[in-house]
């Protein structure tokens, strides 16, 4: 049995049962058998019904994010706006699909010549709990317009929004088996990999997880998108404007309790606006308001799991240990940690160099500009970096000395269906998102007439 608890409680909310192998057999043949017919629908065809998804979620949000809360202890209008933002990914694939996949034709010595962009088939996604919505979502709403089927292995802790998000498809009038959910441990995942029905993988998750994928993946000869973990650094410039930097860095720790890929995690700060920065900083994080993630005045609600928050403990203690000071918070209530600021960062600790999953952040200071794009480039991590400053010539200078993903100048890094997202070193490889993001699982088809 697969269990859904509520951290915040502690309760147990729903058990799942898992397919049995002639089950698993059966959702596979009946996505790969879905495919023969869904490939020849028309894009507005595929529009409509992606249209009639995104008005689903919009209609029933509440219900939906409801579940989000109870399974993963997100506060509750965190979760709504993770529903509505699914709604948009929809509504964006929905409109520009079409442009996107439209065959290019290429000058050649031919009579004609073009590219084709196909569907591939059954494509699995292998996905984790921290917007239990928003990343499959991010993976179906492509998937489905290219005119592929979608399987989806999802986060233990989070079966029950799996299962509504098959239903919004089914809702929203979908064919049946055009998305299907697995309720399933990772330790089937494997052969789900291998078997000749599924043709492709996405995961997104930790690099474990995904190098365990991507092993299987690969040994079939099977294309896959990773989109492992980060360690965003936030870098503040001499010359930043210090009241709106520091409410951007709050909001890319603190949001959705510091359980996101993309946060911001090492705040890296010239000496020189060192003690003002921080006397800010500090009031605001103080100032977020913990509780029970029901709650709509809510901004910090606990951990998804209890372990998560013992893992960022130890890093905590670790760092502290090897010489930082924790100057905000540092104490943990089961799944339950406080917004936690730890200053006197390195490069060695664990707060510096490992993925950190919740509400804490480090501070590192440097004194000069080559100083912070190593001390952002030397993480193993590649997933985006915020840079801050009021001279837009340097910030244009210094985009290319950046080794991640993705800079974002003046703003959080964050993730928008018209730009691709996706990034370098052990944060993964591939894109989602964008004109991009949809070409991942198309068979790009040269087409040559003599
Ligand atoms: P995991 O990477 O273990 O889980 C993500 C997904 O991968 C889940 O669906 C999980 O299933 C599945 N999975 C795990 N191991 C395998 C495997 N060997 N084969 C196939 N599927 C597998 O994340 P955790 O929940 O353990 O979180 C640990 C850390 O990972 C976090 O603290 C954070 O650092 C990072 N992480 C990064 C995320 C991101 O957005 N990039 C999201 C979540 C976590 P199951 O739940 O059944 O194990």
């Amino acid at each position: 049995m697969i269990e859904s608890k509520n951290p915040y409680t502690g309760e147990s909310i729903e058990k799942f049962k898992e397919l049995t192998k002639p089950e698993i057999d059966d959702a596979l043949e009946k996505a790969n058998s879905r495919f023969k017919n869904w490939r020849k629908t028309s894009f507005k065809e595929r529009a409509d019904l992606m249209k009639r998804a995104a008005s689903e979620l919009k209609d029933n949000k509440e219900e939906y994010a409801r579940d989000i809360s109870l399974e993963m202890g997100k506060p509750i209008t965190q979760s709504i706006a993770e529903i509505e933002k699914c709604a948009w990914v929809c509504e964006y694939y929905a409109e520009n699909t079409e442009k996107h996949l439209a065959s290019k034709s290429i000058k050649t010595d031919a009579t004609k010549s073009y590219v084709n962009y196909e569907p591939i088939g059954v494509v699995l996604a292998v996905m984790p709990w921290n917007y239990p919505f928003w990343q499959v979502f991010r993976f179906a709403a492509p998937a489905l317009m290219a005119g592929n089927i979608g399987i989806l292995k999802h986060a233990s802790n989070v079966m029950r929004s799996a299962n509504n998000i098959q239903k919004v498809f089914e809702r929203a009038g979908f064919p049946d088996s055009c998305f299907q959910n697995l309720v399933l441990s990772s330790s089937k995942i494997e052969n789900i990999i291998r078997d000749p029905r599924v043709k492709a993988v996405t995961l997104t998750g930790s690099k474990p997880a995904g190098s365990a994928v991507a092993s299987a993946a690969s040994d079939e000869i099977k294309k896959s998108v990773l989109e492992l973990g980060g360690s965003n650094a936030l870098v503040v410039f001499k010359d930043a404007n210090i009241s709106e930097t520091v409410k951007t860095c709050v909001q890319a720790r603190f949001q959705n309790t510091g359980q996101s890929c993309i946060a911001g995690k090492r705040l890296i700060l010239h000496e020189s606006i060192e003690d003002k920065f921080m006397d800010e900083f500090v009031k605001q994080v103080r100032e977020l308001k913990s509780g029970d993630p029901m709650d709509e005045d809510t901004f910090i609600g606990t951990l998804a799991r209890e372990d998560l928050a013992e893992d960022l403990e130890k890093q905590i203690k670790d760092s502290v240990k090897d010489g930082a000071k924790i100057i905000l918070g540092g104490k943990r209530d089961k799944a339950y940690m406080e917004p936690t600021i730890l200053t006197g960062v390195t490069s060695e600790m664990s707060m510096f160099k490992e993925e950190t999953f919740g509400p804490a952040i480090g501070v590192t200071i440097f004194k000069n500009d080559q100083e912070a794009i190593d001390l952002v480039n030397i993480s193993d991590f590649g997933l985006g970096v915020s840079i801050f400053t009021e001279d837009m010539k340097f910030a244009e200078e210094i985009v290319p000395e950046f080794e991640d993903g993705a800079v974002f100048v003046n703003e959080l890094v964050k993730s928008d269906p018209r730009l691709p997202f996706g990034g370098t070193k052990i944060s993964g490889y591939g894109r989602e998102l964008s004109e991009d993001g949809i070409r991942e699982f198309v068979n790009r088809k040269t087409v040559y007439f003599k």
